[in-house]
């Protein structure tokens, strides 16, 4: 049972708030006791000691866009809101870096750094950016967006992270942070990690130069040979920023868009280039459904669907495509496929749990080891988690066992969340 007086006094010296859970506060079904808003790192360690002491299991949230991500954890008793810590820390233009509180909105750091003409390539969709995601939740989901092709995903981006242990210690790693623990990097744990290990309260990340001007290159055929075509334009001289293949429920044909940035005429020559290499047709628009994970224009996706992370070799991707085929005519599930063409793709599949799980299994048999490609849920209702093994064949789950046990060896953290019951 939470004691909220003490929980209110932990954050006495810090400005933030405690109040009783509503219904508003649930996560992902599991219904919370306590929310927590600290403002300061300070805090938020503050808070954890004492939670933890408690016994008490916590769940960290920034703008809460997706709870509904990993399992759902196996009991709530405090809700820790990320918003309080919303400072842009610094931004090191000269040497292209930024540190930015976990709690700051995304959309905030991109019109900050973006004065200055950079920019930290996630590819958030517009809809994303408008609901307000968080630094630390872009973390914590370790999604990364199109541009993953040349600059890499948000694993890559960033350099290194501040973050508050179960039992309070505040941890830093990597770049642009005080005091840097020796063994782990942080920030790169933390990625993906869904608030299992720690929470993060601040992260320095890798800029970019925005590059002014861009084109894009649009394509269209059966799924085998936009597949084909996608790996030419991937491994051809054209350096493209992005190579996004988007094949819709139901059809027989896909589309691929080629992104081309740069400055001046030479886009343009390299866009006409990559147009003939794909019989294309250049145009200066992003396609709508750009960035977005399948099912969505980057909005909200349909209700009871089933979003899948779907990953492959450069060559394996065509089996992918293929596999989402046979998975609707075997099975009657509708599975939409989008995601870079060099092999980091997104799943929405729709059907009965029975269907959805035959067709995660199908798409898993395309891609069924670490090294060739991975099929993992990310977002499922109770009934299709029931129904499938959410996270298939996983390699190094002892270790990241361990590396839970060392970090939060009481599971005061979201457990269960995570793979393995992490
Ligand atoms: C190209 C692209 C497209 C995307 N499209 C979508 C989409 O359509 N739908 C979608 O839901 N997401 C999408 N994402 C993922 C997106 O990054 C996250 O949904 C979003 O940033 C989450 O932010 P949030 O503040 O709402 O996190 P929350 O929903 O609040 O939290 C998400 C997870 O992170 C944990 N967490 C949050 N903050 C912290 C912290 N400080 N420390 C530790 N753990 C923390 C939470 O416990 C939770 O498990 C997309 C990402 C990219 C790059």
């Amino acid at each position: 049972m939470a004691d909220l007086r003490r929980l209110a006094g932990a954050l006495r010296h810090d400005g933030g708030a405690v109040r009783e859970a509503g219904p508003e506060d649930t996560v992902d079904g599991v219904p919370a006791t306590v929310v927590a808003r600290p403002a300061s790192a300070d805090g938020v360690a503050a808070l954890l000691r004492e939670a933890t002491a408690q016994g008490l299991v916590t769940v960290a949230r920034g703008a809460g866009t997706a709870l509904d991500w990993g399992a759902p954890p196996e009991r709530v008793d405090l809700v820790l809101e990320t918003t309080g810590l919303d400072r842009l820390v610094e931004h090191g233009a000269g040497d292209l870096v930024v540190v930015a509180e976990a709690g700051l909105p995304v959309a905030e750091l991109l019109e900050k750094v973006g004065g200055a003409a950079q920019e930290l390539v996630v590819d958030l969709p517009p809809a994303r950016l408008a609901g307000g995601s968080t630094v630390g939740g872009l973390l914590s989901t370790g999604v990364s967006g199109p541009r993953r092709l040349q600059r890499g995903g948000v694993r890559d981006l960033v350099l290194g992270a501040t973050v508050v242990l179960a039992d309070g210690t505040v941890a830093s790693s990597g770049g642009k942070v005080v005091k840097n623990v020796a063994g782990y990097d942080l920030a790169k744990l933390l990625t993906g990690a869904y608030g299992t290990l720690g929470i993060v309260v601040r992260a320095a990340f890798r800029l970019h130069p925005a590059r002014p001007d861009r084109a894009f290159v649009i394509g269209s055929g059966p799924a085998a040979d936009v597949a084909a075509q996608a790996r030419d334009v991937v491994a051809s001289q054209l350096a493209p920023a992005a190579v996004e293949i988007d094949r819709p429920a139901g059809s027989d044909v896909a589309e691929v868009a080629v992104l081309l940035e740069g400055t001046g005429a030479a886009v343009g020559q390299r866009a006409a280039d990559a147009a003939g290499l794909l019989g294309g047709r250049v145009r200066a628009e992003q396609p709508e459904w750009w960035a977005a994970l399948p099912g969505t224009s980057g909005g909200p996706t349909c209700d009871g669907s089933t979003l899948v992370k779907a990953t492959a070799t450069l060559t394996g991707v065509a089996g992918l495509l293929a596999a989402a085929r046979e998975s609707e005519q075997r099975y009657g599930a509708g599975v939409a496929l989008r995601g870079t063409a060099a092999g980091v793709l997104y799943a929405l599949v729709t059907g009965s749990p029975e269907a959805t799980a035959l067709a995660v299994g199908h798409l898993r048999a395309a891609a069924p080891s670490p090294r060739e490609g991975t099929v993992t849920v990310l977002r499922a209702t109770p009934e299709v988690r029931a129904a499938l093994d959410a996270w298939g064949p996983v390699g190094g789950l002892d270790l990241m066992r361990a590396i839970k046990r060392q970090l939060d060896p009481g599971r005061n953290l979201a457990p269960g969340r995570f793979v393995g019951g992490i």
